[in-house]
């Protein structure tokens, strides 16, 4: 067997591999509430079937995991290796000027729909990498499993099921970050602070504040509505406008004062990217005399977490050479008639762990006398020089004619959920990340390309040596 015969049997597959990517991409598989039967809604159930379905019709046996998962197999030896991919998708988000989220077209080359890039059409690329080995005629030595999850954009519920039942990979890669190869993903720890509402101390009353949409995106906007006396009302909103608050707008009207912030929204793995909206909000909302409890938070979030995104003003800042460094991300704010709150998504290097990043929070936050819960998702890594990296770092080099840098990254890909596991691909150096974006899209070519590297990567990993 050798690369170039696989080369073309993907080639002479790629109409059907499109073909198979759009019916994927159809289905609307965001998560829904679950029934019997179907954990996580109508749409992930089926769009599982229609993936079992087709690695039947081109020879695999198959294994439904009760909706959760799934995988296809070609059967050799005892050896397990796999790759990992997920059907379900992040929703369809606003934006869609141009193409629909789940009316799959290509056009001038490219595969527009959600899910494109993440992860039905690097899903099926996988499928039909190995379809091409079989048609080649090559006889693993391992046995090759594609694993198929309904639900990992909103809990991994799918995966631990799986995982429970079923034995996890020796070795496997899954193509659901970037090229050429992440061999560390940062620890993600969410922070959620609830601090009680005191009512003494202002002469303003807050009436409700809010900002953010998800823990993990930066905040893009933030409010904050403010009652009491009109003389105090009519100070605040003096100051308000003589200071120096970029992106806030206040607005006095019919006896309440409203505080508008605007930002720039961003993954939280890249907070610098974004302007926090919230941050904004508070910046300005500090110097209100509202009640002491809300003063103080809003302090807290100007001087303690501010614009810095790598966690300095909280004490938390670090960094090793294996993934980088710690960043930051105020996602939300809310309020209750009893509460208010904010939550942190924190991305932490792989050398830390989890418990001394909680240790020094707990420090950091003691002052606002409130309560804090955490939900950690340990950090992964697995040895840069071992034989699983070099092995489909080489599956790159083949194709695609550069080195293959190893990555380290802030997201968080099924690789962890695996153990001796690698997120690669699909993302290419050169190409923009349009993962959970409106419009998103892949390259045609770029899929094909995938394809190859995967079907080599499966073939090193199933050890069939390859000329
Ligand atoms: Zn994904």
């Amino acid at each position: 067997m050798d690369g170039a015969s696989i080369d073309r049997e993907i080639e002479e597959l790629a109409p059907a591999m499109l073909d198979f990517a759009k019916r994927l991409i159809a289905y609307p598989s965001v998560e829904q509430q679950g029934e019997p039967g179907e954990p996580f809604g109508k749409p992930a159930a089926e769009v599982l079937d229609c993936f079992l379905r087709e690695a039947e019709s081109l020879g695999f046996t198959t294994v439904n995991d009760e909706a959760y998962a799934g995988h296809a197999e070609w059967s050799g030896g005892n050896r397990l290796v796999g790759a990992l991919v997920h059907l379900d998708v992040v929703p369809e988000g606003s934006g869609w000027t141009k193409h629909r989220a789940f009316e799959p077209v290509i056009e001038d080359g490219q595969l527009y729909g959600r899910g494109s890039v993440d992860d039905k059409g690097p899903a099926a690329a996988t499928l039909y990498a190995l379809a091409a080995l079989r048609r080649v005629g090559m006889q693993p030595k391992a046995t090759i499993r594609l694993i198929a999850g309904c639900n990992e954009e909103s809990g991994w519920r799918c995966v631990h099921h799986y995982f429970q039942r079923y034995p996890r990979p020796a070795y496997a890669f899954s193509p659901d970050g970037v090229f050429p190869i992440v061999v560390a993903e940062k620890g993600i720890l969410d922070v959620r602070v609830t601090v009680p509402r005191t009512a003494e101390g202002g002469e303003l009353h807050l009436i409700a504040a809010g900002g953010g949409t998800a823990a993990n995106v930066v905040a893009d906007r933030a409010w904050a509505e403010v009652a009491g006396d009109p003389q105090a009302l009519e100070e605040a909103a003096q100051r308000l406008e003589h200071g120096d608050f970029p992106g806030v707008a206040a607005t006095l009207q019919q006896g309440r004062l409203q505080l508008r912030a605007t930002g720039v929204g961003a993954h939280a793995m890249q907070p610098h990217k974004g302007i926090n909206a919230i941050v904004r909000l508070a910046r300005a909302a500090a110097i209100l005399p509202v009640g002491e409890s809300e003063a103080q938070l809003f302090t807290f979030v100007r001087d303690r977490i501010g614009e810095q995104t790598d966690g300095s003003l909280l004490g938390i800042a670090c960094s090793d050479e294996a993934s980088g460094a710690l960043t930051v991300n105020l996602g939300q704010l809310w309020t209750s008639p009893e509460q208010i709150g904010f939550s942190l998504n924190i991305r932490y290097p792989v050398s830390l762990t989890a418990a001394v990043l909680e240790e020094r929070l707990h420090a950091a936050l003691a002052s606002l006398g409130g309560q804090i819960h955490f939900e950690d998702n340990a950090p992964h890594a697995v040895d840069p020089n071992s034989p699983l990296v070099n092995q489909l770092a080489a599956a790159y080099e083949k194709v695609v004619g550069q080195p293959a840098e190893r990555l380290a990254i802030g997201g968080g890909t099924y690789a962890r959920a695996a153990g001796n596991a690698v997120a690669f691909g699909p993302i290419f150096p050169w190409r923009a990340p349009l993962d959970h974006e409106p419009e998103e899209h892949i390259a045609v070519e770029d899929l094909i390309a995938c394809a190859k590297i995967y079907a080599r990567g499966l073939a090193m990993l199933a050890d069939e040596g390859l000329s």
